[in-house]
């Protein structure tokens, strides 16, 4: 491959995954497995490689958002089972079974159209049940009416292979969130409770994101999900994480301007004495979003230093005035050093650390590195 462009990159260290994944499997109960969650191109790192460091530490299952996703993975030789979190088009039955992929199934009228598809192409498709415990999403709905006797339907269709039931938690993250999960929680075992009486069990039972896996291990079950914990974000547990991602840019002009002058679209900010402005060939086509303007400051040799004026499609400009020696070709990093974290940074946005991570543009490249070899 060629080297990649030097204007604005992600650096990923693998090995930081790496150790991400140990330190979650420290925590599980033996017997339980690992999914490792690379949706979303494993959370804009890049899905293929981060999904083959994942498996040679050891992950069991992964698990992605669609079937694009899950066939991506296939194309590029990996053969671990890998579910599909949310939708796919019933349409879709027999690719599903020819790429050896397993389906979420959302409700009843779901799974009725999912088995008609596969009757059709004479495939079976391999199903985890998805329970809707609190979180008002998809799933079959836990509520007055109990969704055992449509579950037990579903299961016994004769072209859906279902091995699984899962549920996902809606505030498993919260500093408030406990009593609400642990009610999440009982009802999915009342649930699975309810139709291992009718005789209908199932091998994998998991329920835990991130924050559930390492908060309340009591919960792990058979497996756990585990997603933004791999890369590198504690959620709301104190660990020993590394950063897995950091954003960089260089500077490509540097300019002294005097007291008063406008800067970028809108002439928002003046600038209020004598300033040396940098400008960065990154915006937010790149994933450098334009509330970032208002707070953020970027990490440039060990300080900090402030956006200035509109972040455009391609280009932002920050203020160097108080920084010793810069010069273009110096290397800047949005997000991900010792200086400036991805929580700065999604804290300076108004947003989470998922979105700041899945919003890096697919026109930077990843370089990847592996600080564990
Ligand atoms: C994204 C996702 C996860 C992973 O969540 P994290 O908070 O990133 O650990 C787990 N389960 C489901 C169903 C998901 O959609």
């Amino acid at each position: 491959m060629d080297a990649p462009l030097r204007r604005t990159w992600a650096e990923v260290d693998l090995g930081a995954v790496r150790h991400n994944f140990r330190l979650v499997r420290n925590r599980l109960h033996t017997d339980c497995l690992c999914m490792a969650v690379v949706k979303a191109d494993a959370y804009g790192h890049g899905a293929v490689p981060v999904a083959r460091a994942l498996l040679s530490e050891g992950a069991d299952w992964l698990g992605v958002s669609n079937i694009t996703e899950a066939v991506e993975l296939r194309e590029h030789g990996i053969t671990a089972p890998i579910l599909i979190l949310s939708y796919t088009p019933p349409a879709e039955a027999r690719r599903l079974a020819d790429y050896h992929l397993t389906q979420a199934v959302l409700d009843e009228p779901y799974a009725v159209k999912l088995e008609r598809e596969a009757a059709a192409a004479d495939v079976t498709v391999s199903a985890h049940i998805k329970l809707d415990t609190g979180m008002s999403r998809v799933g079959f709905f836990c509520g007055q009416d109990s969704p055992v006797d449509a579950i037990a339907r579903v299961c016994a269709f004769e072209h859906l292979s279902v091995n699984g039931i899962f549920t996902h938690f809606a505030v498993a993250d919260e500093p408030d969130g406990e009593a609400y999960t642990r009610q999440q929680f009982a009802l999915f075992m009342n649930t699975v409770d309810a139709l291992r009486e009718r005789g209908i069990t199932f091998a994998l039972r998991h329920c835990c994101n991130s924050a559930a896996t390492l908060r309340f291990p009591e919960m792990q079950l058979d497996m756990v999900r585990a997603g933004i914990v791999l890369y590198g974000v504690s959620p709301i547990v104190q660990a020993d994480l590394r950063p897995t991602m950091a954003l960089r840019t260089v500077i490509s002009q540097q300019k002294t301007v005097p007291a008063g002058t406008g800067v970028g679209y809108g002439l928002t900010a003046h600038t209020d004495r004598p300033t040396v402005l940098a400008t960065l060939p990154i915006g937010y086509a790149d994933g450098l979003i334009r509330l970032a303007a208002e707070t953020h400051r970027v990490s440039v040799g060990g300080t900090t230093a402030p956006l200035v004026g509109r972040v455009c499609m391609d280009q932002c400009v920050i203020d160097v005035t108080d920084l010793p020696s810069v010069n273009t070709d110096t290397v800047v990093t949005v997000f991900g050093d010792d200086t400036v974290s991805v929580l700065d940074y999604a804290a300076a946005c108004r947003t989470i650390p998922y979105e700041s991570f899945c919003l890096v543009g697919k026109r930077v490249p990843r370089v990847y590195s592996d600080s564990l070899r």
